[in-house]
């Protein structure tokens, strides 16, 4: 099916950008990759009478170290250029990881991570790693900024806090504490995945703190702290096995749907065996930094 025809906008600058939002209010999209929105509008799910092409506004990509040593992702940035990223490589290696294995090519090199989050397709990779690095997000309309994190962005399956006329322009990730780790993978067997975990591991006291979240699940990312109470003064050789056996017991209780991707007993089944591998993983890197 063919597009139907509307106005496209080019705007140089974000202030530009949110005139036009604002402008022609319900009857105009954001538009960056086009990955999802273009197969939506050509499959008619979607229409809007004007577009507005965020891909020339100026710096809205990239990656830097903030004040605060915190790292500042544009919301524009593909994610091939965040997986090649010397910043996002150095500091956020698991992130780096993540974006290098998204789609293919030709979406990683097209789609951005700002388009993915906003998006809010539930089979996604970035919103469990990015709950767990503790990420907040950038939202501007014109005259206001606000800053939502991460874990309250995504309500739902395709939805968002996003209000009507804001965009995503900043993705804030604070400096991860000395000695923390992360860990992420995911499994699916179309391109998209099923399932995927992520985990954050940290000194604390004497032993190690985890944080444990699945994604692509269901609507929107879940944090397991029963796992993380189940972690609490393990000895880190013994940790992948407890968190094994408590995410298998929290899994019972994991909202989960049945598609394509799988039955929702499936995708449980995946959830506790990631969590075990995602925690060994993370108190591994977490003990290999300490040496
Ligand atoms: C074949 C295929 C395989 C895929 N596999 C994976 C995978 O393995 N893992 C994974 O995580 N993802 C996967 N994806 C999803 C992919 O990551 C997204 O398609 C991509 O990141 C979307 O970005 P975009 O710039 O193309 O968004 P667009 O299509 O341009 O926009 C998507 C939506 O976000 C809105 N939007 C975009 N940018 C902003 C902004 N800055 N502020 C406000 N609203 C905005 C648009 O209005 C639109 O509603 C896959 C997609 C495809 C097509």
């Amino acid at each position: 099916m063919a597009i139907r025809p509307f106005q496209l906008h080019r705007p140089r600058t974000l202030e530009e950008a949110l005139a036009l939002l604002e402008e022609h209010g319900d009857d105009a999209s954001p538009i960056a990759g086009g990955t999802e929105l273009l197969v939506a509008l050509k499959a008619r799910v979607l229409h809007y009478e004007h577009l507005v092409d965020l891909k020339k506004v100026a710096g809205l990509r990239g990656a830097s170290i903030d004040a605060a040593g915190g790292i500042a992702i544009g919301a524009l940035s593909t994610h091939h250029e965040l997986a090649n990223h010397p910043v996002v490589r150095e500091h956020l290696p698991a992130y780096a990881a993540l974006s290098d294995n998204i789609a293919n090519i030709r979406v990683r090199c097209a789609g951005t991570l700002g388009g993915n989050l906003c998006f809010a397709e539930p089979h996604a990779d970035p919103p469990a790693l990015l709950c767990a690095l503790g990420a907040q997000l950038v939202l501007e309309r014109p005259g206001r900024s606000r800053r939502v994190p991460m874990q309250d962005f995504i309500t739902s399956d395709f939805t968002t806090a996003r209000e009507d006329g804001e965009l995503l322009t900043r993705i804030d990730i604070p400096r991860p504490v000395a000695g923390a780790s992360f860990a992420y993978a995911n499994f699916g067997h179309l391109e998209r995945p099923a399932v995927g975990v992520a985990v954050g591991c940290r000194p604390a006291g004497s032993g190690l703190a985890f944080e444990v979240w699945v994604g692509a699940i269901a609507g929107r990312p879940v944090r397991l702290d029963r796992v993380e109470r189940a972690l609490e003064g393990a000895p880190a050789g013994e940790a992948a096995a407890v968190a094994r056996r408590a995410a298998e017991a929290a899994a019972g209780t994991l909202e989960a749907h049945d598609d394509i991707h799988g039955s929702a007993d499936y995708k449980r089944h995946l959830a506790a065996v990631l969590v075990g591998r995602m925690v060994d993983a993370a108190a591994r890197r977490q003990a290999q930094a300490q040496t």
